[in-house]
């Protein structure tokens, strides 16, 4: 330790997963657990992601009505299966951001988690002035988390807690989908 005095810290955080390496959504959903078991409300929106049966959908219902989770985009944007304009996407992303902003500002949650929205930001399906702004529209006692690649610099500067995922390893660099249980 050195000679620095700490405090305790009674407001809440901005906090930023972002890189390349795997662990983002799953650091956010780690958050949302210990929150929980602390009696605090959690919502989570989700960029890009639509409804499709991730493990944490059902895992998070088991929560009960501590944790709100909303799913909002319209699915995986250039990939074989994408069939959508990006004018939907668009759409989808906006309506994210709409439901973000409601859900920050009613200021009912402890936490607030919105996956995947750097992803939208570098997509430009939603600005960086947008994420700005959430940010500065946060009450001072809610924790924001924001995760994905490519956060941008200035919603670097913005947060108080941002942590990057290196890829060091991953079995898909050894031709491994996505496995049940581990990614989704
Ligand atoms: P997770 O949801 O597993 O925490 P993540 O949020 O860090 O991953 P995303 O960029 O949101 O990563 O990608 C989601 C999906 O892509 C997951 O199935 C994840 O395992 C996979 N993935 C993440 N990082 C890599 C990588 N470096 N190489 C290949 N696939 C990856
Ligand atoms: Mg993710």
């Amino acid at each position: 330790m050195d000679d620095k005095t700490y405090r305790k810290c009674t407001h809440g955080l901005t906090i930023v997963y972002t890189g390349n390496g795997k662990g983002k959504t799953t650091a956010a959903l780690g958050l949302c657990l210990r929150a929980v078991g602390h009696g605090n409300k959690v919502a989570i929106i989700q960029f890009i992601k639509s409804n499709w049966p991730y493990g944490e959908v059902e895992g998070l219902k088991r929560l009960g009505p501590d944790v709100h989770l909303e799913s909002l985009g319209a699915g995986c944007i250039g990939l074989p299966g994408d069939d959508k304009p990006i004018e939907e996407h668009k759409a989808a992303a906006q309506q994210a951001l709409e439901a973000a902003r409601q859900t920050i500002g009613e200021a009912n949650y402890n936490t607030v988690i919105l996956d995947e929205i750097h992803v939208a930001a570098k997509l430009n399906l939603i600005r960086t002035q947008d994420i700005l702004e959430l940010i500065r529209m946060k009450p001072t006692q809610m924790n924001l988390v924001l995760t994905g690649r490519d956060a941008h610099d200035d919603v670097i500067a913005a947060a108080d807690l941002v942590t990057e995922m290196r890829e060091i390893k991953h079995p898909f660099q050894n031709g491994y989908l996505g496995k049940q249980g581990i990614d989704f």
